[in-house]
């Protein structure tokens, strides 16, 4: 058996997808190895499918284990859904039910089972487990093994001594969204993982947007958020149970479909608001963060905090639960500074630690504040939002994401040719020998044992930068990295070397110009700019008539999950209906390509959704939208800072860029911008999973059609600039100057040529 095409024909018969995720592939390819595998990614990233597919390939049964009946009963849900044998044994079920389950797996009836790990060391658990032939043991949420972790779980610590009485010892596998170095070590050593297969992926949840807002009227700021976001699924997070009763009154006698989670509400009430929620009957979670691990219902579409949390790691992982389907989701943070005092409160007068003595409560509680603190300038930084939330997990990319409330507001276009060129030159003149560090230190002109040990106080750019900020020349150098202006080696220590590119810089043939966060200072003037602004990005970006046919879909899908008993997104996610509506599939072999569609799914009610998508299709041709050739040749020299194309991988062709009314609505018009900050605002706000992007190329193309822009030939180069008409539709010509004389030009548009632009991209321009 070819075990490699094995696992394809399995992700697409079973869970109807037609690649892996980042990641993925190498877990399971470690797992049928028979190797232990530790898998670390983000909330959302498709852990399950890791332990899912081989469990499936594998001749005997899996047990995966996992801290919550929520949980399980979510995904044997969804396996019973997608075809396969699985069954779940913890404390919901009557003896009776538990022990027919038994018997049922006994007689090889499940190729999966969920345990609690409590039941482990039970005896009939045991006499049933010793005899089955179980190939793996998975475990789940395995960071509650830790006791570093925020869900540490003593039962998890059983897990161990039962997977040392097998006689023939299982591949173990764990996974965890949360690892910091600490829980990661302990996965290793308390399950004692022999030489294992760790991946990483990383925290990075590009789907998100991030955004912290600072409104006087909190209450107001939902309300609007709702009101512009309507029947989107989503959870408000309030710091107090009496915070959450507040504003979910307010929100029911607004009208809107709100239920409600925390612990001063019965068990009985809680599951059912829970349930609720989860079968999309209601809109709207309010709930504190009682409200937690449990919840895997994926196309939830915000998550908004009501008032600041504690620490970053619990805002993390509470914004996490936006957008688990892989399409966007926004995580916005309604700041109040009275939101340091409440956290400061209930750290001081924390009592969960009561077996914590005197000495171990103050470290802890130092720790706290300190968490605190970093929490709090997560609120108040104008860099960018996501850099800020990856950096504080460890990890390092780029400082601008283009999809979080600063990136969106708080960047400019800064020429920092200059500084590159010393970095640069500092690399050089110390013959290409040390880290990122030292350089930066040595032009910082740092007086330290090692830079003195180097001798780099002597090298010539020494000092050079010593009034630019350090964190600055971090994120030049970054950039720097990211763009190939320097290289840096992936051994031991990391070295920066000079590439071939590092040349044009110090021969000052190119200019280095890249976003940076605005100063603090000029806050006062971005706040107002930031006012006239509608909270941004996400929705789902379809065109008016493929989003009534979302609705068909979609109440298609509500009919069948209630007959099936099952919330809706178990049927299909909101991404497979949102590929529907572009494939627009009209034979069994088309609809078996729409993402998330499987044989096993499609037998049972593929046909009525092909049926639904049929019959809208008639009404649908004029619908199409324009076709937008994005192939001119290259005229945006005055552009300097493109932003990479990201290349989607999918093999489903892109409809084409179509500006959709919903979109448009959501433009914030700056005062004054570039083409690339309104042609990016606007790409942020499509969905990049069905559409393609919009080009600056289109868009000067068409306003040269129109005469607004003229060409220029400079060096042999065309450039475009604005013409005597261009002028009066609000296009301005700023020459900027770097400081090292490179003069280059910038076409500003202002507010009114901004609107008139996207006017025409809704209107006349749709049809060209
Ligand atoms: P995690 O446990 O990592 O938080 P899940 O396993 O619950 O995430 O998966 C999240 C969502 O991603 C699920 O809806 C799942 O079906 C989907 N998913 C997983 N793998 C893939 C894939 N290869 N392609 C498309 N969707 C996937
Ligand atoms: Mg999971
Ligand atoms: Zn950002």
């Amino acid at each position: 058996m070819d075990l490699g095409k094995e696992k394809n024909k399995i992700l697409k018969q079973y869970f109807g997808y037609d690649e892996f995720r980042e990641g993925q592939e190498t877990l399971i390819d470690s797992i049928l190895s028979g190797r232990d595998t530790l898998g670390i990614m983000p909330t959302g990233a498709g852990k399950s499918l890791c332990f899912q597919v081989p469990a499936l390939i594998l001749n005997g049964i899996t047990l995966v284990i996992s801290p919550l009946i929520s949980l399980m009963k979510d995904q044997v849900r969804a396996l019973n859904q997608a075809g396969v044998h699985a069954a779940f044994l913890n404390s919901s079920l009557t003896t009776n039910q538990y022990y027919r389950a038994l018997d049922l797996a006994r007689m090889g009836q499940y190729k999966i089972i969920y345990v609690a790990p409590e039941r482990l060391m039970t005896d009939e658990f045991l006499n049933f487990a010793m005899e089955a032939e179980i190939s793996m043991v998975a475990v789940d949420e395995a960071h509650c093994v830790s006791q570093w972790g925020q869900d540490f779980r003593p039962s998890y610590l059983k897990i161990l001594e039962f997977i040392r009485l097998f006689k023939v010892r299982p591949v173990i596998c764990a996974f965890t969204a949360t690892a910091t170095q600490e829980v990661r070590e302990d996965i290793v050593d308390i399950l004692m993982l022999q030489s294992p297969t760790v991946v990483s992926t990383g925290f990075d949840r590009s789907n998100l947007y991030f955004g912290v807002l600072k409104p006087k009227d909190r209450y107001g700021a939902v309300k609007n958020y709702l009101d512009l976001h309507p029947d989107q699924s989503g959870i408000i997070y309030c710091l107090t149970r009496k915070v959450v009763e507040e504003v979910h009154e307010n929100l029911i006698r607004d009208g809107v479909l709100a239920t409600r989670y925390h612990a001063g509400l019965s068990d009985r009430e809680r599951q059912e608001n829970q349930e609720d929620f989860t079968y999309d009957r209601a809109s709207v979670m309010v709930a504190t963060n009682a409200f937690g691990m449990g919840i895997d219902k994926s196309n939830v579409r915000f998550v908004i905090h009501y008032g600041m949390p504690k620490n970053v790691e619990n805002y993390y992982q509470e914004a996490g639960r936006a957008g688990r389907d892989g399409e966007p989701g926004e995580c916005i943070l309604l700041y109040n500074g009275q939101d340091v005092i409440t956290n400061q409160f209930f750290i001081e007068r924390d009592i969960d630690n009561d077996e914590l003595d005197d000495v171990n409560r103050s470290v802890v509680r130092e720790r706290d504040r300190e968490r605190l603190k970093k929490m709090t300038f997560y609120c108040c930084t104008n860099e960018c939002l996501r850099d800020y939330l990856l950096r504080y997990f460890g990890e390092y990319k780029d400082h601008y994401c283009g999809n979080c409330s600063n990136c969106l507001t708080q960047f400019e276009e800064v020429d920092v040719t200059d500084l590159a060129k010393s970095l640069i030159g500092c690399i050089q003149s110390s013959h290409q020998r040390y880290g990122i560090n030292v350089i930066i230190d040595t032009v910082h002109g740092a007086n330290t044992a090692k830079i003195r040990q180097y001798r780099l106080d002597g090298n010539p750019h020494y000092g050079e930068l010593a009034k630019t900020p350090a964190h600055k020349l971090r994120q030049v150098m970054n950039h720097l990295l990211l763009n190939d202006y320097i290289s840096a080696t992936n051994d031991e220590y990391t070295i920066l070397k000079l590439t071939e590119k590092s040349g044009l810089i110090l021969q000052e043939e190119e200019t280095v110009i890249m976003k940076m966060a605005k100063e603090q200072e000029k806050e006062t003037k971005t706040k107002q700019a930031k006012k006239g602004k509608k909270s941004s990005a996400a929705g789902l970006a379809l065109s008016e008539a493929d989003e009534a046919l979302f609705e068909k879909l979609r109440s298609l899908r509500t009919e069948i999950a209630r007959e099936e008993k099952v919330p809706p997104y178990v049927v299909f996610s909101d991404k497979s209906l949102v590929h529907m509506c572009v494939l627009k599939p009209g034979t069994r072999e088309e609809m078996l390509t729409v993402s998330g569609v499987g044989e096993f799914k499609y037998e049972k009610y593929g046909e009525r959704f092909l049926n639904c998508v049929k019959n809208e299709a008639v009404t649908d041709e004029s619908a199409r939208g324009a076709v937008f050739e994005t192939d001119f040749a290259d005229i945006e020299e005055s552009e300097p800072l493109k932003e990479e194309i990201k290349e989607k991988r999918g093999k489903n062709k892109k409809s084409e860029f179509v500006l959709t009314n919903e979109i448009a609505e959501q433009i914030h018009y700056a005062e004054q911008t570039t083409l690339s900050d309104l042609v990016g605002q606007i790409n942020d706000l499509r969905d990049d999973q069905v559409m393609k992007r919009l080009t600056n190329k289109l868009i000067l193309q068409k306003l040269s059609e129109e005469g607004f822009l003229e060409d220029r030939v400079i060096n042999g180069r065309l450039f475009k600039t604005v013409s005597e008409t261009g002028i009066g539709f609000g296009i301005q010509v700023i020459t900027r100057l770097s400081e090292k004389g490179n003069e280059y030009e910038v076409l500003y548009y202002n507010e009114d040529a901004q609107r008139e632009i996207v006017r025409k991209l809704l209107g006349e321009w749709k049809e060209g």
